[in-house]
C-alpha cells in the first residue's frame, strides 16, 4: 500500500533584512538561504522518513532538479513528478531582526501539474492506498473525487485555508487535517457538522485532537494528544511533519492514539531545528526521543 501525495514543491528563498521593506524602499539583504519547502514536499518527506511507501505527484520548473532529487533522497518515489515550463513554486521570505517576516508565494509549476501525471498515479494506485492533497496545487478536488471513487482513502490538508477551495473538496475527503486557526475559519463557514469521517486538528504547543464524525466547534468525544515540551527555535513546517508521521503510522495500522503520539514526537523534534523539510527527523531519532520521554 502506498501514500500518494498530490503536492506542492516550493523553493524558499529566505533573506534576512534589517527591517521589513516599506513601500518604495530598496534594501540590502544581510544574508540569503535557500530551502526546500512546500506543504506537499514536506509531508511526503515526513511520511517517507517515518517508513511509509510514498509516491509524489507534482511538477517543477526547468533547472531545479535538485528539488526532485531531495525528495528521492528521502525515499520518495518521484516517477510522477513532471518538469513543466512554469517556474518551480517558490516563496520569497524576508525576515527582520525581531524574527517578523513577510512572504510572497508564486505557485508556478504547482498550479500547472499536468493531468497525465495525476492519471498515471491513479492508474497505478490500488484500492486501500491513501491519497493526500493540500491547498497549494491545481486539480485537488477532481483528483480527490477520482481517488475516492477508486477506493483510495482520501486525506486533505485545508491549508492555506481558503473557504472557496476547501468546501468543494470536503465531500471527497475521508480525513481532513487543519490547524486551530483553520478549524475556527471552517466553523464560522459551516457552523455544524463537517462532512468527513475524521478531522485532525493541530494546536501548536497545545497538541492535537482527533475527532470522528466531527462537528464544529463542539469537540465532544475527541481524542486529545498533548505536544511534548521542548525549546522551539523554528516552528515552520511543524504541521507538515506531524501530518506525514501521523499518516505513515495510521497507514501502517497503528491506532490513532499511538500514531498521533509518534507524530507529536516527530514534530517536537522538528521545532527544535531550523527549516521545514530539513528539520524533519528520521524514524530512529523519533524512537529514541519517545523512549527517552516515556
Ligand atoms: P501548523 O504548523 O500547521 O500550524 P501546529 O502549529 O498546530 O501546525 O503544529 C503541529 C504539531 O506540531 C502540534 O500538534 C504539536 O504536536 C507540534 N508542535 C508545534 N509547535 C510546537 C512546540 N512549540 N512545541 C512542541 N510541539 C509543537
Amino acid at each position: 500500500m502506498t501514500i500518494h501525495v498530490l503536492g506542492s514543491v516550493n523553493i524558499d528563498y529566505v533573506y534576512r533584512v534589517p527591517n521589513l521593506p516599506q513601500p518604495g524602499e530598496t534594501l540590502a539583504g544581510l544574508s540569503r538561504a535557500v530551502h526546500l519547502g512546500g506543504k506537499g514536499a514536506n509531508q511526503a518527506i515526513a511520511a517517507a522518513r517515518a517508513g511509509a511507501p510514498v509516491r509524489f505527484i507534482g511538477a517543477i520548473g526547468p533547472g531545479d532538479d535538485w528539488t526532485r532529487d531531495r525528495l528521492a533522497a528521502a525515499g520518495v518515489d518521484v516517477s510522477c513528478v513532471a518538469e513543466v515550463e512554469e517556474a518551480t513554486g517558490h516563496a520569497i521570505i524576508y525576515v527582520d531582526a525581531a524574527g517578523e517576516n513577510c512572504i510572497v508565494i508564486h505557485g508556478g509549476a504547482n498550479r500547472a501539474i499536468p493531468e497525465a501525471v495525476v492519471e498515471a498515479a491513479l492508474a497505478q494506485a490500488q484500492a486501500g492506498d491513501w491519497w493526500l492533497t493540500q491547498n497549494e496545487t491545481s486539480g485537488v478536488t477532481e483528483a480527490a473525487a477520482r481517488a475516492q471513487s477508486r477506493g483510495l482513502r482520501t486525506v486533505h490538508v485545508a491549508a492555506p485555508f481558503v473557504p472557496e477551495d476547501a468546501l468543494p473538496v470536503l465531500p471527497h475527503t475521508d480525513l481532513l487535517a487543519v490547524n486551530e486557526g483553520e478549524a475556527a475559519a471552517l466553523a464560522s463557514r459551516l457552523g455544524g457538522a463537517v462532512p468527513v469521517d475524521v478531522m485532525l486538528v493541530t494546536r501548536g504547543a497545545a497538541g492535537a485532537a482527533w475527532r470522528e464524525r466531527p462537528t464544529v466547534p463542539d469537540g465532544a468525544g475527541e481524542l486529545s494528544v498533548p505536544a511534548f515540551a521542548v525549546t522551539a527555535v523554528d516552528t515552520t513546517g511543524a504541521g507538515d511533519c506531524f501530518l506525514g508521521y501521523a499518516l505513515a503510522g495510521l497507514h501502517a495500522g497503528l491506532t490513532p492514539e499511538v500514531a498521533l503520539r509518534r507524530a507529536a514526537a516527530a514534530a517536537a523534534l522538528s521545532v527544535t531545528r531550523e527549516g521545514a523539510a530539513d528539520a524533519i527527523p528520521e524514524a530512529a531519532e523519533v524512537d529514541a526521543f519517545l523512549a527517552e520521554r516515556s
